[in-house]
């Protein structure tokens, strides 16, 4: 066991006062320790953020896309060392780690930095008769980055890699559940060259590291990902100072399946929305909007694929589904399908923790529920665990309302064999995502967030890259005639 540092100023820095422990929630055991946070770190991480700036914002876009190339060749180099700590940290199977989380975290650094190469060519240039208007989008300045405990890495190097291929510099604070890889990216970061100070991490708790960072009057823009209840107080330390923020947050994503869906292909679109990650992915299906005429056969079709998962020991090879990434984490979840059991649902299947699988460990078994109406508190709170639950419907139009009667609009998934009816359905869920078909399939090029209690603004794509700008338009008269004060030119509205 060891104890990680923050890291600031391309070192890494003890913290002060007391530590946390970094729990392997497959085991019960203590990995490392972490500093628990204090305000003079974060003053710390963000001056070195501020002073690195003056410097990394003037590197030419293609040298600063170099450095993160170099950063994620030194995740690949080290992807095994990586995908065993994010299974430690998050008792997700080391299968997935090895080949979701960490290649997909080298593939954000590398398509942010040449996306922002692409980006920063193009000219962007507004002509009328009178006057051309040039628009420089400009680094916005050092940085906040918060993510979650689900998706560590791979969150964590989303929200870096646009950011610092724009120019801002980072403080990032990952999740005190899970925060050994984005220590290791630190490392990995000084070890290819990134100037000290462009990339900062800092552990610890959300109140006493997250929340100073972001009211910190230096930070010019935050990024966020977690829970509704701390976006809204993420928004609201924002909203005073006039910051940028980017906000995605919790949801409650329905799966809607037509009678008319191929029924095996649907099932398994359904049980891999349900049961990825041990269901702790923002995007997996907690409602299951199912046509009345299938309902038995999708409950039996599901309680198979559920009984068919290989649950246990992350670190085995063959194992699908690990453990939940903590024991709190666990005890909500039960408590969840505790609630529901008793306003009345049918448990088709889980409900419990699964034999055979380690004592000090925060296993949950995958879980199938039916019986409750669309208002229950278990179909409309976000539960972020291997829960799903099963709401009959009988016409297109209660299936489109069924999937927007939440608070949430973060994702859903349309299956059906009429592409006419899918596509209509698409345009009447109110989400950020619609899959058809399929689920989970990511773009890099398109924006992803959500609407309601999900999220404001979006990430990805070139909306990633702009958010970390500040465009300034300059304005020059094409003639050699003074514009006069005041005057609007013709061809503007
Ligand atoms: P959380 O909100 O508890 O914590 C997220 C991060 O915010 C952590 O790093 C935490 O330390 C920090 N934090 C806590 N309080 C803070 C404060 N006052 N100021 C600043 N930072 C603070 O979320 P979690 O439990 O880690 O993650 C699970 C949640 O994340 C779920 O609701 C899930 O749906 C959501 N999530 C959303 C997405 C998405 O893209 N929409 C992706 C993954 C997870």
């Amino acid at each position: 066991m060891q104890t990680l540092g923050h890291w600031i100023d391309g070192a890494e820095v003890a913290g002060e006062g007391d530590t946390l422990k970094n729990i392997n929630p497959a085991t019960g055991e203590c990995i490392n320790r972490i500093p628990a946070g204090d305000t003079e770190a974060v003053g710390h991480a963000v001056a070195a953020a501020q002073t690195a700036f003056e410097s990394w914002r003037l590197v030419p876009v293609a040298e600063r896309a170099a450095h993160l190339h170099a950063v994620a060749d030194a995740v690949e180099r080290d992807a095994e060392a990586f995908a065993a700590a994010e299974c430690a940290d998050t008792g997700k199977p080391i299968a997935l780690a090895s080949s979701v989380d960490i290649p997909r975290a080298v593939a954000n650094l590398r398509w942010f930095a040449d996306a922002a190469v692409e980006f920063c060519a193009r000219e962007e240039v507004w002509d009328t008769t009178a006057a051309r208007s040039t628009v420089d989008y400009r680094p916005a300045g050092p940085v906040a980055a918060i993510s979650p405990w689900n998706l560590p890495l791979y969150l964590l190097s989303w929200k870096i890699a646009p950011a610092l291929a724009m120019g801002c510099t980072v403080v990032a604070k990952p999740s005190e559940i899970t925060p050994t890889t984005a220590s290791m990216l630190a490392h990995c970061s000084a070890a290819a060259g990134l100037p000290p100070g462009v990339l900062n991490i800092l552990h610890g708790l959300g109140d006493r590291s997250g929340a100073p960072l972001v009211s910190h009057r230096d930070i010019k823009a935050v990024t966020f990902t977690g829970g509704t209840a701390t976006g809204r107080r993420v928004a609201e330390s924002c909203a005073g100072a006039f910051k940028k923020v980017a906000l995605e947050m919790g949801g409650k994503n329905p799966c809607v399946i037509f009678a008319d869906a191929d029924p095996e292909a649907a099932l398994d679109v359904a049980a891999a929305a349900a049961f990825s990650n041990q269901g702790q992915i923002c995007l997996c299906t907690e409602r299951l909007i199912v046509e009345t005429s299938i309902k038995d056969d999708v409950i039996a079709g599901l309680v198979a694929r559920a009984n068919a998962l290989r649950i246990g020991d992350p670190t085995a090879s063959t194992t699908q589904f690990g453990s939940l990434t903590s024991h709190a984490h666990r005890d909500k979840v039960a408590a969840a399908v505790d609630q529901a059991r008793n306003d009345g649902a049918t448990v088709h299947c889980g409900g419990e923790v699964p034999t055979n699988t380690a004592p000090g460990g925060a296993f949950y078994a995958p879980t199938v529920l039916s019986g409750l109406g669309s208002g229950s508190v278990c179909n409309q709170t976000e539960i972020f665990g291997p829960v799903t639950s099963i709401i009959p419907f009988e016409t297109e139009a209660q299936a489109i309302h069924l999937a927007n009667d939440t608070d949430y609009g973060l994702c859903a998934t349309v299956c059906s064999g009429d592409r006419a009816r899918a596509q209509r359905v698409a345009k009447g869920i109110d989400a950020g995502t619609v899959w058809i078909n399929c689920w989970l399939v990511r773009d890099f090029r398109v924006p992803f967030g959500g609407m309601k209690d999900s999220g404001l603004g979006r990430e990805g794509g070139e909306t990633a890259l702009r958010f970390f700008t500040e465009p300034v338009t300059v304005c020059a008269t094409t003639g050699s005639q003074q514009g006069a004060a005041g005057a609007v030119p013709s061809e503007s509205t």
